[in-house]
């Protein structure tokens, strides 16, 4: 069971503003909804592995920080669109739909498993011109946000030419 957090979103895609319900399941999983703001009790080393992929940059993070990039689809067009949910010392301090950035990237310790390694590769195209199918097949989702925030390639590739 999830929880879900209202919130009005703009498409990326088509642009609408949409009445949404962002679907988590960092919480208890009483299908509560909760608000910006709101305690919630949030076990971060407890996250079942198959709903959320934990980031290896997590652990360096504050312990009491959690930043989770979960699915929203717009319901006027089908897309698949992104949200990030911040918390912070047991409170939800954000959630907005974000596109992907070094900047929308770097509070990240969580990623929702309906969130494919694909979907990070029209932004790492657009940092690395050197970025090849070859390099593509080879990077974890772990690797790709990693290489989105730092910006650099992961250091045991080759940059050709
Ligand atoms: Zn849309």
């Amino acid at each position: 069971m999830h929880d879900f957090i209202p919130a009005v979103f703009t498409c990326p895609s088509c642009k609408l503003e949409d009445d949404c319900s962002l679907q988590t399941h960092l919480f208890d999983g009483e299908g509560r909804a909760y608000r910006v703001g709101d305690a919630v009790e949030v076990q971060a080393h407890s996250l079942p592995d198959d709903v959320y992929l934990s980031l290896e940059r997590g652990d360096d993070l504050e312990p009491g920080h959690i930043s989770a990039l979960e699915i929203w689809y717009c319901r006027e067009c089908g897309a698949c669109n992104i949200a990030r949910l911040d918390v912070d010392e047991g409170k939800i301090t954000g959630v907005q739909s974000i596109e992907l950035s070094p900047e929308t990237l770097a509070p990240v310790t969580r990623v929702q498993h309906h969130i494919s390694r694909a979907q990070f590769v029209p932004v790492l195209r657009s940092m690395f011109a050197a970025l090849t199918d070859e390099h593509l097949m080879f990077m974890s989702l772990n690797d790709r946000i990693e290489a989105i925030v730092s910006g650099r390639l992961p250091a045991d590739f080759d940059e050709p030419g």
